[in-house]
């Protein structure tokens, strides 16, 4: 079973950052005396913008424009950019395209012929699942790993959630997947949401299969590819999932920008994400006082209001720069970098990397470790004091799997202890390094 989304490319002589990116050259005084360099090493986080994205917004400053609504020339324009920059994204995710290959899936109407996915811009990963979340069928069940980062976990308050226990290997997490929708209500809608790479391990999950058991079983998938999309391609129509969601502040664009891309029979039928101008196509006053709306059913329906439109047209900048660059080279430079800080590390018995199905398995440029005998927010304040290293640590919005890979229940209410802490203090879970085309 391939575990992989992609092969990657394995790599024996250095390779290049073949995107810069901006103010990646800041100084910062040391405790310890002099200045260094700061490395950035936080890009699971936030990616820094490339300095492509920010030339293109400075390109597009000038022809500033309201979008879908104005007559004017710049309106216009900034209209044309706007839906191109749609037209962006479909491609940088495969989307499938109205009519094209496959059967319609049940309820999905046009008499058995295919309907396009559609593009919804939103602000963020988080903002898309719940997006989605808002959207899901009465009586529909979802299905999640508790392995998941909590924009994933925690969105669907009002279906029935199962919470899946960590799999130790892909093809456990497809096993238990399928375990658990061959035990559901045969005839419920369900929805399975997984993620493509955890922002905790780095690990990469086995998407294809995952979205073959939900299909077999008459589930729908949706793909958190937050930490995916920034390292690898993904495609809607190869992975054959039903929806993307990912956000373009990690994949090298500025804050404030994301997709949700799919299935549309779900979003046309559920109420607007937010309601106000743009969502609605005709809105009267009736004769008894009270409103009556009749609202779009394509990807304006759940884009009410205003748009974020500078961060679209930088968000698909940043898709265009990442598949110029090529995503192999993208991951040979990566494969080299988590070499270099696993072979770095290697002599130190204190270090233990965290994973869940194994130190080698395929991951992007993420890796998490806890240090015998440090808190690990000492030890990251101490990286950054001492070295003017800069990386995340704690429990990454991933509470049950680092409890889980600390070694304790993922059910603790309580912190976690990460093994060979500081005894009498709380150890803040686990110190984590990622990387980016600008490492
Ligand atoms: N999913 C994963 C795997 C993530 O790593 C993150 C952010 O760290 C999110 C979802 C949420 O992304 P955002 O904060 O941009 O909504």
């Amino acid at each position: 079973m391939s575990v992989s989304t992609v092969s990657t490319v394995a790599a024996d002589r250095p390779v290049r950052a073949p995107l810069p990116v901006l103010g990646r050259d800041v100084t910062v005084p040391l405790v310890t005396g002099g200045e260094v360099v700061h490395a950035a090493l936080d890009y699971a986080a936030s990616a820094p913008a490339l300095q492509r994205v920010w030339d293109d917004v400075a390109a597009y400053a000038p022809h500033y424009g309201s979008v879908h609504r104005g007559a004017g020339h710049l309106s216009q324009l900034s209209t044309d950019l706007f839906e191109d920059a749609r037209r962006t994204v479909a491609e940088f995710l495969g989307c499938r395209l109205e009519g094209g290959p496959g059967e319609a899936r049940p309820g999905e109407g046009g008499g058995g012929r295919r309907e396009g996915d559609q593009v919804v811009f939103t602000r963020s990963t988080t903002d898309s699942l719940n997006l989605l979340a808002a959207a899901l069928p009465d009586g529909c069940e979802v299905f999640v790993f508790e392995t998941e980062h909590h924009a994933a976990l925690l969105p669907w308050r009002n279906a029935r959630v199962t919470c899946l226990d960590a799999p130790s290997s892909p093809r456990q997490a497809v096993e238990t997947l399928e375990r658990a929708l061959a035990d559901r209500h045969p005839h419920g809608p369900a929805l399975v949401c997984v993620t493509g790479a955890s922002n905790v391990t780095g690990e990469l999950w086995p998407v294809r299969e995952l979205a073959a058991a939900a299909h077999a079983h008459g589930a729908r998938i949706v793909l958190d590819a937050a930490q995916l999309a920034p390292h690898r391609p993904v495609s809607v129509r190869e992975l054959d999932v039903d929806w993307v969601a990912f956000s373009g502040h990690k994949l090298y664009a500025p804050f404030g920008s994301g997709v949700l891309a799919g299935r549309a029979d779900w979003l046309r039928q559920a109420e607007p994400y937010l309601a106000g101008g743009g969502a609605s196509r005709r809105v009267t006053r009736r004769e008894d006082g009270t409103v009556d709306v009749e609202w779009h059913d394509g990807a304006a329906r759940h884009e009410a209001g205003s748009p974020n439109v500078i961060g679209v047209h930088a968000l698909a900048s940043a898709c265009k720069a990442l598949t110029e660059a090529g995503f192999d080279t993208l991951a040979a430079r990566e494969e080299q970098l988590i070499r270099t800080v696993r072979d770095g590390l290697a002599d130190l018995p204190e270090v233990r990397f965290l994973s869940l199905f194994g130190d080698d398995a395929p991951r992007v440029g993420v890796l998490s470790f806890v240090v015998e005998g440090w808190n690990s927010s000492h030890f990251a304040a101490a990286l950054s004091a001492e070295y003017g290293i800069g990386v995340r640590d704690g429990l990454f919005c991933a509470h049950p799997l680092v409890r889980r890979l600390l070694g304790g229940d993922p059910r603790d209410r309580g912190e976690c202890g990460a093994p060979g802490a500081v005894p009498g203090e709380k150890a803040l879970g686990a110190v984590r390094v990622s990387f980016g085309v600008g490492t």
